[in-house]
């Protein structure tokens, strides 16, 4: 049997740093990287043997938990009868229609393979369709890598931003201006700057990927005023949010607070394929329209649509719309929350949860943060410290403090209750 160290050193030598996504590779909080041998509903097995509860789902895909049976067989059947045709099927015709159904500020939808490629064809569609140029992002939100999105704020509101990767030539990003998260004055300022430049704003409704932030309601509401009074698409990055924080996604419950709220394009990953790559933008028919081949805006894809992804995600959604799924989902991560809560109070450290249906955040700082420097104000060192405690006890937890947290269906009350036992003792 192999160790995971053993692993990790014979991956190393044939993948840069060992991994296929660096945050796998457990740079933030050091040691060593577990090599998973399989899953099986809310547990993860690495190579020796040892059982993890799993809190990252595969980074929120694994909405059912693992090898749920009903979309197993969905998957062992699509892939019976064919793994990849290039041509279209009644499948993805089906999972469009159960999309729509369920975002109702999407008219028309398209299948990509990952969240990163769904992201980057929605900016290429809102600068096609408005035949503008700049956009906004905001800091600490992730919308995948492609190259005008890694991007960090440059010295004043006037200059665009600086590319956060080597390889991103300063004049690709040229046209992206980031702001502060929930920052209300910035955004108005940024507006009256270049409005009628703008040819959308994306944004991390929930922001999973420093943590858990909430875009606050007053935010939301301007921002949605601003867009619509200067003709920006307002974009919704719901790859983590969408059908994980509720059935209709984070603009389900924005909709719920703002009233006749809606994004104009949205953008889908990770649950929607329940574990396989696909992934999805949309809005309205008009706008969808300009894509190729109906439009002049060019975007395609070998794999996309494939069938045996389509069929693990069509199950995955037919699953989630069971009466009070989510209810049930939302009850088990906000015992989870309350109980870790609990134990750094009785630690007497510093600390606030947050979360939405299956997904949740917790910081070592109070209160909740509002955008990325409060998120990074966070000790790192106790974060680490609680990170490997929980991990030595079988608690898998996302290995850096920027990331989210996922509960799945196959968790259990036991799950939850070894899980906060555990936390009492790693805070102790
Ligand atoms: C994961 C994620 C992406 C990127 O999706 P990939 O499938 O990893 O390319 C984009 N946006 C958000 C909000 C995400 O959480």
């Amino acid at each position: 049997m192999s160790t995971n160290a053993a692993l990790f050193e014979r991956a190393q030598r044939v993948i840069p740093g060992g991994v296929n996504s660096p945050v796998r590779a457990f740079r933030a909080v050091g040691g060593t990287p577990r090599f998973i041998h399989r899953a099986e509903g809310a547990y993860l097995f690495d190579a020796e043997g040892r059982r993890y509860i799993d809190y990252i789902g595969s980074w929120g895909p694994m909405i059912l938990g693992h090898g749920h049976p009903t979309v197993l067989e969905a998957v062992r059947k699509a892939a019976a009868d064919g793994f990849s045709f290039g041509a279209p099927t009644e499948r993805e015709v089906e999972l469009a229609e159960e999309i729509l159904k369920l975002v109702p500020s999407m008219e028309q939808v398209r299948l990509v393979s990952s969240g990163t490629e769904a992201a980057m064809s929605a900016i290429r569609l809102a600068r096609g369709a408005t035949g503008r140029a700049k956009l906004i992002k905001f800091e600490g939100c992730y919308h995948g890598h492609a190259d005008a999105l890694l991007v960090k704020a440059g010295s004043g509101l006037a200059t665009f931003g600086n590319p956060t990767s080597a390889g991103v030539p300063p004049e690709v990003v040229q046209h992206t201006l980031v702001l502060e998260y929930n920052n209300i004055a910035l955004l108005e300022e940024a507006f009256a700057l270049h409005g009628p430049d703008l040819a959308c704003v994306m944004i991390e409704p929930i922001a999973g990927n420093m943590n858990f932030v909430r875009a606050s309601v007053p935010f939301m509401t301007r921002l949605r005023e601003l867009c619509s009074r200067h003709g920006a698409l307002l974009v919704f990055d719901e790859v983590m949010t969408g059908f994980r924080v509720g059935l209709h996604g984070a603009q389900g419950l924005y909709a719920k607070l703002i009233p006749g709220f809606r994004p104009d394009l949205s953008v889908f990953g990770k649950v929607i394929g329940g574990g396989m790559p696909l992934a999805a933008f949309g809005g309205p028919r008009d706008v969808m329209q300009q894509l190729a081949p109906t439009g002049p805006v060019y975007q395609a894809g070998t794999l996309s649509g494939n069938p045996v992804a389509t069929a693990c995600g069509l199950a995955t959604l037919k699953e989630i719309q069971r009466p009070g799924f989510f209810e049930a989902l939302a009850k088990r991560t906000r015992s989870l929350t309350a109980g870790l809560a609990q134990a750094a109070q009785q630690a007497g450290l510093a600390f606030s949860v947050d979360s939405e249906g299956g997904m949740f955040g917790f910081f070592f700082l109070d209160p909740l943060p509002q955008h990325y420097q409060q998120v990074m104000a966070t000790d790192q060192a106790s974060f680490n410290r609680f990170f490997h405690g929980m991990l030595e006890r079988g608690v898998y937890l996302a290995p850096a403090l920027y990331e989210a947290g996922f509960v799945s269906a196959a968790h259990t009350a036991a799950d939850v209750e070894a899980t906060v036992n555990a936390a009492h003792e790693a805070l102790r």
